[in-house]
């Protein structure tokens, strides 16, 4: 049987996105309902990091340089606009946690606000959302939209994977925060990022933007996926001991090309030795996860070697997303809004990573952003019954023929390889796309073609259906896009193309279009 319900505001998602448009739609007057496919509190990439946001006191020539800084790393793609917009969000609503998250001292008398332990912050904002009025619904994956008669988005249909029910939510509006696709690369945290909304709203006819700028890396032991921050400092060496002539970690595309390369050969060993004392105490503070494999393991992270590998983190920490069409974080199609890493992150990373701490502040911004405008759009349509509305996903739910079984696991090895293998990532050019291309339209075909699915095994299904589309769209962007800029790296086009300063769109799942854009917000 399944579970009707009906709401508001519907948040597909449950990390830090999610709970900041949480709080805000609820706070506006809003039902909530937050589904989450994990438990919203420890699933997305926030929960097991130490996110960093940006942070600029409200000073006139602080935030000024800031934006310039920024608007140098975007490219020529970042938008000076949203960085001061998302600099004031940030600013004024990351304090507003107090009551739930504790802040630490700025060792200057102050309060230290930028830093925080993602798993605290996680349930922070649960319980912020949760005082706030939202409802949460955990282990809820959504698996397709639903749209009424007048071509509205109203709402979504998914699976409650502890219940083993089918749920269907009706909503006035619904806002997309299934955060990025880390093409289920073993990237701590991000097992439950595989592009689920992209999907679904590629299905509803929102295009994809910025998707070329990626993939983006973690250095980690190579026995287990943590953070990056021990490694600024790091010497590499080979298996033989012999020091490798390895690139600065800001180096950014040259540092990852030369471990990738090495790696390709035999293992390499990190040694940090030479990171900076600072550091040594407050790792723990800072980052909780990322003392404990090596603890287990009895190897001192500051004194002995020891194996590293670089987890591809795909569009985490890339740029690429849905689409915006309009300040508030709205898609092209009416009723949906995207946020977080889900949405394109060009206006305010450009063409390079907003890892760091840029990334946090537009999860936040765009999150309140969407939240009230998705509040605000939902009360005016509030008088009425819902209209009907069908579900408009395709893989897995048509065409209707019997269940046939699929090698997931062999499908998600072969788009992380085509996303992620360091043999040719490195070192792209047209003809390196276009076989990727090719192996990618193949296994598409295959889902395509895929009978009806039910349950989790139907959850499953979508999973690897976004997967393969999120890698289609990453690579048909990168090939179209034919210079180097920022994350985008060509060995045939190494340099930057100045006529090529703009913002590139891609669509389609059966054909897969792009198309430049030079287009501001209407
Ligand atoms: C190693 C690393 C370090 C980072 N450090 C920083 C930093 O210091 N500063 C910074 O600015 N940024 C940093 N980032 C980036 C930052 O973590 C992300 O930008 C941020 O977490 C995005 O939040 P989100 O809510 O969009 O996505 P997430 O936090 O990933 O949440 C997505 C949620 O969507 C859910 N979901 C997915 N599919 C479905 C579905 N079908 N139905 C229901 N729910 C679904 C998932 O379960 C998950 O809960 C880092 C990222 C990585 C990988």
């Amino acid at each position: 049987m399944t579970i009707h319900l009906e709401t508001d505001v519907l948040i597909i998602g449950g990390g830090m996105a999610a709970g900041w448009a949480a709080i805000a739609a609820a706070q506006a007057g809003a039902r909530v309902i937050v589904a989450d496919k994990g438990y919203m509190g420890t699933s997305g990439v926030t929960a097991m990091g130490g996110p960093n946001h940006w942070w600029v006191a409200p000073d006139k020539s602080l935030r000024e340089e800031a934006i310039a800084r920024q608007s140098a790393k975007a490219q020529g793609l970042g938008d000076p606009d949203w960085m001061a917009r998302i600099l004031d969000l940030t600013w004024r609503y990351l304090p507003s946690l107090a009551p739930h998250y504790p802040f630490g001292s700025d060792g200057a008398g102050g309060t230290y606000y930028s830093g925080v332990r993602g798993s605290e912050y996680m349930r922070a904002l649960r319980a912020a959302a949760l005082e706030a009025g939202a409802q949460i619904l955990d282990h809820h994956p959504a698996i397709e939209l639903l749209r009424d008669a007048e071509g509205r988005i109203a709402g979504a249909r998914g699976h409650a994977l502890r219940h083993k029910q089918d749920w269907e939510i009706r909503s006035k509006t619904t806002i997309l925060a299934t955060g990025g696709n880390a093409f289920r690369s073993g990237l701590i945290g991000s097992h439950t990022n595989t592009g689920d909304g992209q999907l679904m709203a590629a299905e509803a006819g929102v295009a994809l933007s910025g998707m070329e700028f990626g993939p983006s890396w973690s250095i980690s032991p190579a026995w287990a996926s943590t953070r990056t921050l021990p490694y600024t400092g790091a010497i590499y060496y080979d298996a033989g001991g012999r020091e490798l002539d390895i690139p600065p970690i800001y180096a950014g595309h040259a540092h990852n090309r030369a471990l990738g390369h090495a790696m390709l050969d035999e293992p390499v060993l990190a040694d940090l030795s030479q990171a900076p004392q600072a550091l040594r105490p407050i790792l723990r503070r800072i980052q909780p996860f990322t003392p404990a494999p090596f603890e287990r393991r009895g190897v001192d992270i500051f004194r002995d070697r020891f194996p590293v590998k670089l987890f591809g983190e795909g569009t985490i920490r890339g740029t690429g997303g849905l689409d915006l069409a309009d300040a508030e974080c709205r898609t092209s199609a009416p009723g949906l809004f995207a946020i977080g890493d889900a949405a394109t992150r060009e206006w305010v990373a450009g063409a390079n990573s907003g890892g760091g701490a840029v990334n946090s502040a537009w999860a936040l911004s765009s999150g309140r952003i969407a939240g009230a405008a998705a509040a605000h759009e939902s009360l005016a349509r509030r008088d009425g019954a819902p209209a009907p509305a069908r579900g408009i996903g395709r893989v897995g739910i048509t065409p209707e023929q019997a269940e046939r079984a699929i090698d997931s696991t062999a499908i998600y090895r072969e788009v992380d390889h085509q996303i992620h293998g360091y043999a040719h990532v490195f070192s792209r050019d047209e003809a390196s796309y276009a076989t990727s291309a090719d192996e990618l339209a193949g296994l598409w075909r295959e889902l395509a073609s895929h009978g009806r699915a039910q349950g989790a095994s139907l959850v499953g299904l979508r999973e690897t259906a976004a997967l393969v589309a999120g890698a289609r769209w990453t690579l048909a962007a990168a090939q179209a896009r034919k210079e180097s800029r920022g994350l985008h790296h060509r060995a045939d086009f190494p340099e930057a193309n100045a006529s090529l300063a703009h913002r590139q769109r891609v669509s389609g799942l059966d054909a897969i279009r792009t198309h430049a854009q030079q287009a501001e917000f209407a």
